[in-house]
């Protein structure tokens, strides 16, 4: 099988990339504005990078979605940090030219793995988010966060339709809160626009107090990347054709946690790192700040997100393991390394 993965150096595409060669015999044409997650697959023959925007390498794209058996258009802004300060940015990627390879994929008949969002809940308040059933809830126009539900969704929309009416072949996934390893890089916190684990990091490296954006009593349901690529890879062989026109949530409901817990976790982590003793930083603290002061004013908060993984448990088996604990301590341990590398770097400029 050959598969076309757009964003193959992001945190979900290095990660498939790392499976499917590692378990499979499928064949990857990947493109990405840069290589440095997939690094060491570069001289695999069953991988075939380019580097390239898909905004630009249109006629490339075109040619390997012709090509290819599966196309995973993994390229979006995921940070409501720039939902809130550059919608039309999320839009314009997000959707516009997300929307231009959906339609080489009707045209061509491929099939499509596409990643929506748990983001397209938005604010439901189902105690679990069903794929079909929970209702979709946004906020105003004014509030600039929902751009990238929305977009997502309408995609999705878009993409069931095309199912629906031209027998577009296609899964859509929903991701709830992946972290691990190549989560994000610690060049967007330090901008101050990465996700949360991230964000929370950079702040420890650097002897900053963590914040708890109105008071960090928001709730998410945390996936080891490892546990989220089964459910993926089991997506993409689609055995028996269970995956096809189908919605699966990808996340892992025993792992639910406050951002608060979240921070707190992450402090007695750090608070017994070797690496934090070594250099002498702060143990870590916490700090209370307001919403509109963290992101501006165009943002609303989501305050629980658990997902139903019944559908993904049901068809493929999916169980997720791994607990929050031990995810967060790879998590710091990856950006404690790539926190390292940026140190070389800047002393190298200097
Ligand atoms: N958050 C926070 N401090 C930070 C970054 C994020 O309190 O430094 C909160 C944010 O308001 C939200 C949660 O953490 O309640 C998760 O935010 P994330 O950026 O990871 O994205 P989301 O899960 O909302 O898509």
């Amino acid at each position: 099988m050959k598969i076309l993965i757009l964003g193959v150096n992001g945190f979900i595409g290095s990660h498939l990339t790392d499976r499917i060669l590692r378990d499979t015999s499928w064949e990857i044409y990947g493109m990405d504005l840069g290589s440095h997650k997939v690094a060491e697959h570069l001289d695999n023959p069953r991988f075939h990078f380019v580097e390239g925007d898909i905004s630009i390498s249109k006629e490339w794209i075109e040619y390997h979605v012709k090509k290819c058996d599966v196309v995973l258009p993994l390229v979006a802004i995921a940070t409501p940090k720039v939902y809130v300060t550059d919608p039309l940015r999320v839009f314009e990627l997000d959707f516009e030219e997300n929307l231009r390879i959906i339609r080489q994929c009707v045209k061509y008949k491929k099939r499509v793995v596409f990643p929506s969002t748990s983001e397209v809940y938005g604010m439901c308040e189902d105690s679990e988010f069903d794929e079909e059933n929970s209702p979709l809830v946004t906020g105003p126009v004014p509030m600039n966060r929902w751009i990238y539900s929305t977009s997502k969704q309408l995609l999705d929309r878009v993409i069931w339709a095309y199912g629906f009416q031209q027998g577009l072949a296609f899964t859509l996934f929903r991701p709830f809160n992946f972290m691990g390893p190549k989560l994000d890089s610690l060049n967007t916190a330090k901008e101050g626009s990465s996700r949360l684990v991230t964000q929370f990091a950079w702040n420890l490296f650097n002897g900053e107090p963590l914040n708890l954006v109105d008071g960090g009593v928001a709730h998410r349901c945390f996936c080891d990347i490892e546990d989220a690529l089964d459910g993926l890879m089991a997506i993409i062989g689609n055995e028996g054709g269970k995956a096809d026109g189908k919605i699966f949530n990808i996340g892992n409901p025993g792992n639910d946690a406050s951002v608060r817990e979240i921070a707190e976790m992450m402090i007695e982590i750090w608070k017994e790192h070797p690496f934090r003793k070594e250099r002498g930083i702060a143990e870590g603290s916490v700090v209370e700040t307001s919403s509109g002061d963290f992101y501006g004013k165009g943002y609303q908060d989501v305050m629980r997100r658990t997902p139903s993984i019944k559908r993904l448990q049901e068809t493929f088996g999916y169980s997720p393991k791994i607990g929050i604990q031990e995810s967060l301590r790879r998590t710091i341990d990856f950006f404690i390394e790539e926190h390292k590398a940026l140190e070389k770097v800047v002393e190298t400029e200097a």
